[in-house]
Order: structure tokens, then C-alpha cells, then sequence
């Protein structure tokens, strides 16, 4: 039987990979939120939770010995430009704890104040941003999709300088990692292989023991994360999410999302949709993320090449190839996660077109994204019925309906067994923007969370939906719609 035990295997690797640096202190911590599921995985002790003890240990103002803060130091490419010196700058990395079955998690303080890596930063939160960051981490965790978790948020009781004065908060994230690829361009652009090398065995060890087994284990971590992250991208396709800031120090190694800036679930399909105002060129708009991830990924690979083989051309052909893997990986489990949503037990290469197909309807008629495949649960035995309704184009939902439908009968399952099948992977409902929005308003105007817990509360069961939460399924109207996020 595991018991609280907490590592912290990274601050013990030492300098360059992290440098230790304590939280700095908050005028008046108060509870927002808290996670007791999670606590409990954790097996974090009762007496933290929601208690004042909590509160010393979540705002960073009273530490218990066994936390050992540390800024873990990284590069990264943003927006495609390198810059070698970034590190968490609001981040603090506290311990490593073990869960009930046994795998280690991270546990990390975000907006607990300046660090050696804060550069021009306050090292702060914002309450809005935290909020928005609890709500949507474990609103993707309910919905299947790695990622951090939320344990804890706080108000710090200061005010924190953005476009206006906002109150501080911090959150408390947990996640099997923070290390991203950038970990691995700062070390690269260090020029250091040995220390390289030790990150690189230290990463295989703690996060994919089995590559050490590999004859040639770089080249087989690489090949493990281009997985990881073509699966999660994948993920993010189907449910019509964009990350937002697909910088490289925002990808991490285990292919957890991480890192929860200008994000946002899309309403209304467009594949060009972004909700960061400063992603002026749509890098990071929802269809680009398989292509940034691949980018992403060549860039991680290269830090790896003197690794991979002593032979330059060598390394370079063997990282090639791994990445090459990408775009299948990518787009079969895309095909599968669609051709599901679809209705379609096993879904193959020739699905694509009916695939495609729905999707181009849907962008033509701005049918929105999360209801255009709930509704189709009820279009399965009636096609004038269910997401009929959302395609103004109605000869062109019907022809392919018509197509559709012909695919399912082909399968000899009942249409009851396919409808309730369908209503288990598209989500009724999904963190919507002006919903958070409104909650993120409600908290920072007069500390009202009950929109907030209300959100929280029904995000757990995405998959049902009931009288109380119909409300929260509805699409925003044309008044209500959300076109920036912000972290
Ligand atoms: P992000 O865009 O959140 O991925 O952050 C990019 C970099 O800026 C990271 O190194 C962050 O630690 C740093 N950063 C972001 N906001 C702040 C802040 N308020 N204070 C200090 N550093 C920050
Ligand atoms: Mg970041
Ligand atoms: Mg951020």
C-alpha cells in the first residue's frame, strides 16, 4: 500500500535543470477551490485540505518541510522565434507525490511569485486566468484528455497590474510532468551534451523506463513522444479544442496538455478560429495544430541528434523517420476518434471522406462544433431530426445523411446501441466561453464562485446532461459569443 511519501527527484538532479527559490509571501490567502478527489489520488494528508494549514501550503506562505520549491529552467520557441532563457517565471515546482496506484505526479504553484527566470514578470496570477484554468484542466480530465489537474486555488489578498487591477491568485497544478521539449532546447542551446544526456536519462528513468531498454533509447524517446503528442493533438481535433499558445516550452514530454493560456473549446466550427489577439497570423488556429505539433516535435528532435548517433547524417536520417511517424499516428487516431463520434464501431481508411464531408457541412452551415455531433445521436434513426437542425443547407445534411446512414446499417448494430455508444464520446457539455466568462466576472466583481462551482460541478459528467444543465449546453448567441481568451 503506497503512502504519503513525497519525492522530488528533479530539485535533486540539481542546477542547470532547476534552481531553488522560495514563494514570496501573499498579503491575505483565502480559499477559492479546492479538489478532494484529487487530494485523496494524492493521498495528500487531510490536514490540508481546506484547512488554514491548506491554505499556508497552497498560497506558498507557509511551506511544510517536505515541499522543496524549485523554477525549473527551459528555452522555447515562441511563435516560432528561439529564445534560449525562459524557466518558470510564476512556476514552482514543490514535490513529487506518489497516487494510490503508485505513479508520481508533480505538484506546482503557479503565480507564488518572481523567480531567477522571471525576466520582466511579477511572478503573479491573475484571479480570472486561475479560475479559467481550474475550470477548463479538469473539465478536460472529466472529458478523458490528459492533462495537468487543478488541486487548489487561492486569492492572495493583492492585486495583481494587467490591463487593469485584478486580484491576485495562485494555482496548485498537478501533472506527471512539467518537463517540456523546451527543457531540452535549453540545454541544447547550452551546448552542453553531457548535461543533455543526464536530463535525457533522468526523463527516460522517471517518465518511459521502457526505452532504456532500446538499443538505442534517444531515438526510442523520441519516437514515445511523437506519439504521446500525436494521440493528444488528435484528442484536442475531435473535441474542437485550441490550445492557444503551442509555443515549444508549452509541450510537454508525457503528452499531457499543460499550460492553459488563451484556450478556449470552440462554438461555432471554423478551422481558422483563434482566441489569443495576439495570435495575429493564426498560427495556432485549430486546423494548424497537427502541423505546429509536428514543427514542434522536429524541434525537440533536434536536441536530441548527438544523442541519437555519433554519426551526424546517421542521427539525422534515425530522428527523420521518427518523426515522419506524426502525421500517420496523427491521422489515424484522428479517424478513429471521428469515425467514433460518428457512430462507427471500427472505423477505416475509407471513412474519411463521410468524415471530412460532415466537417466541411458543418463549417459552411457554422454549425456549432460540440452540438453538430451530440445532436447526431439523435439523427441516427430520423434524419430530419437532431442536428438536422443546425444545417440551414438541408439537401446537403440530407445527401449525407443518406451516405451516413448507409455506413451504419453496414454495421449489424442496432441504431439503439449506436446512439447510446455515440452519446458516451461527444460531450453534451463542454467548458463554453461565455459561460466562464461569466463566472470569471461574477468571482472578480463581487467574489460571487457560485457560477464558478456550478460550472465545476457540471463539467465532471460532460457525457449527461439533465434539467438543471441544459441551460449550460446552449451555444452562445450571436451577443454572447467570446472572441478572446486570455492567460
Ligand atoms: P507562457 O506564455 O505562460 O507559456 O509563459 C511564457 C514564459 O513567460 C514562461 O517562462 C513564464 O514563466 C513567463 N511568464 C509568464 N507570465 C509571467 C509573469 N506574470 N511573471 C513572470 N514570468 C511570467
Ligand atoms: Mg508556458
Ligand atoms: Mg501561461
Amino acid at each position: 500500500m503506497p503512502k504519503f511519501n513525497p519525492k522530488h527527484s528533479l530539485a535533486q538532479l540539481g542546477e542547470p535543470y532547476s534552481l531553488s527559490c522560495s514563494p514570496t509571501r501573499v498579503s491575505a490567502p483565502q480559499w477559492l477551490a479546492f479538489n478532494p478527489e484529487l487530494a485523496a489520488q494524492l493521498q495528500i494528508p487531510e490536514v490540508f485540505w481546506g484547512t488554514d494549514t491548506g491554505l499556508g501550503l497552497f498560497s506558498g506562505n507557509q511551506l511544510p518541510d517536505w515541499a522543496k520549491p524549485v523554477a525549473h529552467a527551459y528555452a522555447g520557441h515562441q511563435f516560432g522565434n528561439f529564445v534560449p532563457q525562459l524557466g518558470d517565471g510564476r512556476a514552482l515546482l514543490l514535490a513529487e507525490l506518489e497516487d494510490v496506484n503508485g505513479q508520481l505526479f508533480d505538484l506546482q504553484l503557479k503565480g507564488a511569485g518572481q523567480t531567477p527566470f522571471s525576466r520582466r514578470g511579477d511572478g503573479r496570477a491573475p484571479l480570472g486566468p486561475v479560475l479559467r484554468e481550474y475550470l477548463v484542466s479538469e473539465a478536460m480530465h472529466a472529458l478523458g484528455v490528459p492533462t495537468t489537474r487543478a488541486l487548489a486555488a487561492v486569492l492572495t489578498g493583492d492585486w495583481v497590474q494587467r490591463e487593469t487591477a485584478e486580484p491576485g491568485a495562485i494555482i496548485t497544478r498537478v501533472a506527471k510532468s512539467h518537463i517540456r521539449i523546451g527543457s531540452f532546447q535549453y540545454l541544447a542551446a547550452r551546448g552542453d551534451t553531457v548535461k543533455l544526456k543526464t536530463f535525457a536519462d533522468y526523463v527516460i528513468a522517471r517518465h518511459y523506463p521502457a526505452c532504456a531498454d532500446s538499443d538505442t533509447p534517444y531515438l526510442a524517446l523520441l519516437e514515445a513522444i511523437v506519439a504521446a503528442q500525436a494521440a493528444l493533438i488528435a484528442q484536442w481535433m475531435s473535441l474542437g479544442f485550441i490550445h492557444g499558445v503551442m509555443n515549444t516550452d508549452n509541450m510537454s514530454i508525457t503528452g499531457e496538455t499543460i499550460d492553459y493560456g488563451p484556450c478556449a473549446f470552440m462554438d461555432s466550427f471554423n478551422p481558422a478560429q483563434v482566441y489569443s489577439f495576439i495570435d495575429t497570423q493564426g498560427r495556432y488556429a485549430w486546423g494548424n495544430q497537427p502541423k505546429i505539433g509536428s514543427w514542434n516535435l522536429a524541434r525537440f528532435a533536434e536536441t536530441l541528434l548527438p544523442l541519437v548517433s555519433e554519426n551526424a547524417e546517421r542521427a539525422v536520417e534515425l530522428a527523420t523517420q521518427a518523426l515522419q511517424q506524426f502525421n500517420m499516428l496523427n491521422e489515424t487516431e484522428f479517424r478513429r476518434l471521428m469515425g467514433i463520434k460518428l457512430g462507427i464501431t471500427e472505423p477505416v481508411a475509407t471513412d474519411e471522406p463521410l468524415i471530412r464531408d460532415y466537417l466541411t457541412l458543418m463549417v459552411k452551415n457554422n454549425a456549432d462544433f460540440t452540438l453538430a455531433f451530440r445532436l447526431l445521436s439523435q439523427s441516427v434513426t430520423d434524419s430530419s431530426a437532431g442536428a438536422a437542425g443546425l444545417f440551414a443547407d438541408n439537401n446537403g445534411w440530407q445527401d449525407w445523411a443518406i451516405r451516413w446512414h448507409k455506413r451504419l446499417a453496414e454495421q449489424g448494430v442496432s441504431t439503439a446501441d449506436i446512439a447510446l455508444q455515440m452519446n458516451k464520446v461527444n460531450p453534451a457539455l463542454i467548458p463554453r466561453n461565455h459561460q466562464i466568462a461569466k463566472a470569471l466576472e461574477h468571482a472578480a466583481n463581487d467574489g460571487d464562485l457560485s457560477l464558478f462551482n456550478r460550472l465545476h460541478k457540471a463539467l465532471k459528467t460532460p457525457f449527461e446532461l439533465s434539467a438543471e444543465t441544459a441551460d449550460l449546453a446552449q451555444p452562445p448567441t450571436a451577443e454572447q459569443c467570446i472572441s478572446n481568451t486570455f492567460c
